[in-house]
């Protein structure tokens, strides 16, 4: 991606939604997703999410997809039937989206993003994604931990781990989880909009061209179902410091931070120090354009997007150093728990409590002491 000047500001309080009244089928999508809300899980809950945690599978996914997946080579495809293997084997709905463009230094290539979704029926989507192809680089091999092995690792990890909860809750919902793994988003040359995004370019632009329900002829389309674009990106290293980029979706942010200060609040994020505001990855700021990624051809359509990207970049971004060195696993496990429990608030996910063992979560004993109510925080 690229980053440019940016402007900073604290958040403000969110006004109301807006309602709108239109009767096509855009606006009812519109309005369920304006009218959504999470459902806050319990303290005992939120300990239970962040127990469900499985470092070793996190490793494995990690380290079979960490090696130069160039797109055209042998390793690109590896790497994609890895992950389209390990998402049809959680029981996803798995499409893939080929294409063929011309590129700078290769010339034509053939691209494919993967789509992975549960509940191919219901009719709105939260939707994470990140991209699975790593940098060209002439003299090196590059492997791209943060960028962006890592954020795949982590949608898979999620996947993984709230399979029980996301196939009960999720498999008559009309609200579901999408995947998105993009292909093609970094420059084979010089980061340009001819040079970039070519997956996310592909798919926006795809999706836009076809009407939802299939017969409709009112301009809805298959974009109108994303309730929201997460994307992950640069992630892994230690002490990252995120914004809301985007006023659209700040509640949405918000939500994320929350996720953050409770998870601090019950113990359950690990080398982390409570209390200190520095120490908080989710800053309560927000700033203003200057970064180019995946979102950016949802984004002028109309998708709401929430980006996770640190800002700085990590130190080691676009060098031989985003390797597996560069990745912090403690970091990884604090923002794994983060996602998770951002999901399941989001999806009002059934967190099933009869599991909870006294050794993985020794503060369940002291909460009434610690913390008797969930913290009502003075900026929400
Ligand atoms: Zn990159």
């Amino acid at each position: 991606m690229l980053f440019s000047s940016i402007i900073l500001s604290v958040l403000p309080i969110l006004n109301g939604l807006k309602e709108d009244k239109a009767s096509n089928v855009a606006s009812r999508l519109l309005n369920e997703k304006n009218s959504h809300t999470p459902v806050p899980l319990s303290d005992e809950q939120i300990i239970k999410v962040a127990s469900l945690s499985n470092v070793n599978h996190f490793e494995y996914v990690l380290d079979t997809i960490l090696i130069p997946r160039v797109v055209g080579t042998a390793n690109h495809e590896f790497v994609k039937q890895f992950i389209i293997k390990t998402m049809q084997e959680l029981d996803w709905k798995v499409e893939s989206d080929p294409f063929e463009e011309t590129t700078p230094i290769f010339g034509r290539l053939q691209f494919e993003n993967i789509v992975a979704t549960l509940n191919p029926n219901a009719r709105r989507y939260l939707v994470l994604a990140c991209h699975y192809d790593s940098k060209y680089y002439r003299e090196s091999d590059f492997v791209g931990a943060t960028d962006s092995a890592v954020p795949c690792t982590m949608m898979i990890n999620l996947a993984h781990i709230l399979s029980q909860p996301l196939k009960s809750t999720l498999s008559e919902n009309d609200l579901s989880l999408k995947f998105i793994f993009f292909d093609g988003e970094e420059a084979f040359e010089e980061w340009g909009p001819k040079d970039s995004i070519y997956g996310a370019r592909h798919l926006a632009a795809k999706w836009e061209q076809s009407a939802y329900p299939k017969d409709n002829r009112d301009g809805t389309n298959q974009l109108h179902r994303m309730d929201v674009l997460v994307l992950l990106d640069l992630l892994g290293a230690p002490d990252p410091l995120f914004y809301s980029y985007f006023k659209e979706t700040e509640s949405w942010y918000r939500q994320m931070m929350l996720a953050e200060r409770n998870l601090a609040r019950l113990g359950q994020l690990v080398q982390y120090s409570v209390g200190k505001p520095d120490q908080y990855y989710f800053q309560q700021m927000s700033r203003r354009g200057g970064i180019e990624d995946d979102h950016i051809p949802f984004m002028i359509r109309g998708v709401p997007i929430l980006h996770i990207i640190p800002v700085p970049f990590p130190s080691v971004w676009h060098t031989e150093g985003d390797n597996r060195n560069a990745v912090n696993m403690a970091t990884v496990e604090n923002l794994n728990k983060i996602l998770r429990l951002f999901v399941a608030e989001y999806l009002h996910l059934q967190i099933p409590m009869v599991a909870v063992r006294a050794t993985s979560s020794p503060l369940l004993f002291l909460l009434p002491l610690l913390s008797p109510s969930r913290v009502l925080l003075s900026y929400a």
